[in-house]
C-alpha cells in the first residue's frame, strides 16, 4: 500500500504523515516513511540544489525546465531504490509529496505544460502511481501564517509570491477532481485529530 500526502507549504502534510505512520505501525504493519525531494542520498543532493542554490550572483535562478528535470531525477531514483523495493516487501509506504507536487509547482507554479510535467514524471518512474493521495487543502495565506508562527527553516519556494501559491493550490484541486478515486481531499483548516481520523477511515478500507 502506497499513500502520498500532497498540498501547499505549511498545510500539515508532515504532521499527518507522522500520525498515520504511528497508527499503521501500531496495527502491526511495517511502514517506510519517506519524502520528495530528498528521500535518498542522491535526492538529498538534488534537494539542496533545487531549494538552496543561490548562484554566484545570489539570484538562485534555475531554469524552469532544468528544475522540472531535477525533481524528476530525484523521483526516478527514489521510486527505483526506496518505494518499489518497499512495496515489493509488502511494507506500507507513506510519502510526503510525489508527482502531483511537480504538476502543481513545476507545472502551474512555473507555468510549464501540466501534461508534459506529468508525462516526464511517469517516464521517470515507469508509471508508478500511489493507491491513495491525501490532498490537504488550505488557503495559502493561512498556510503562510502557520509557517511564520512555527518559525520554520526557510525554503526557497516559501518566498514565492502569493499568486504562485494560489496557482499551486488550484492545480492540486484540479488534479484531485480529475482522479477522484485516487484522491482524498480534506480541509486542512480542521483540527489535527479530526483530519487524522478522516485519513484513518479511508486507509482502514485499504489495509
Ligand atoms: O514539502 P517540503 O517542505 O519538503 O518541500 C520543500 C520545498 O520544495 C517547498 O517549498 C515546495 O514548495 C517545493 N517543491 C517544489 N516542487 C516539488 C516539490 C517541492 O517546488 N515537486
Ligand atoms: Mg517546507
Amino acid at each position: 500500500l502506497w499513500i502520498t500526502f500532497e498540498g501547499g507549504d505549511g498545510v500539515g502534510k508532515t504532521t499527518q504523515a507522522r500520525l498515520l505512520h504511528e497508527w499503521i505501525e501500531a496495527a502491526g504493519r511495517a511502514v517506510v516513511r519517506t519524502r520528495e525531494p530528498g528521500g535518498t542520498e542522491v535526492g538529498a543532493l538534488i534537494r539542496d540544489i533545487v531549494l538552496h542554490h543561490r548562484g554566484r550572483d545570489g539570484s538562485g535562478h534555475i531554469a524552469p525546465r532544468a528544475e522540472a528535470l531535477l525533481y524528476a531525477a530525484d523521483r526516478a531514483h527514489h521510486v527505483a531504490s526506496v518505494v518499489r523495493p518497499a512495496l515489493e516487501r509488502g511494507d506500507v509506504v507513506i510519502q510526503d509529496r510525489y508527482l502531483d507536487s511537480s504538476v502543481a509547482y513545476q507545472g502551474a507554479g512555473r507555468v510549464l505544460d501540466a501534461r508534459e510535467v506529468r508525462d516526464l514524471s511517469m517516464w521517470a518512474t515507469d508509471g508508478a502511481l500511489p493507491h491513495l493521495t491525501v490532498l490537504l487543502d488550505l488557503d495559502p495565506a493561512a498556510a503562510r501564517a502557520r509557517l511564520d508562527a512555527e518559525d520554520k527553516p526557510f525554503d526557497r519556494l516559501e518566498s514565492e509570491k502569493d499568486d504562485f501559491h494560489r496557482r499551486v493550490r488550484n492545480a492540486f484541486l484540479a488534479l484531485a477532481s480529475a482522479e477522484p478515486e485516487r484522491f482524498l481531499v480534506l480541509d486542512a483548516s480542521l483540527p489535527v485529530d479530526e483530519l487524522a481520523a478522516d485519513i484513518r477511515t479511508r486507509v482502514r478500507a485499504l489495509l
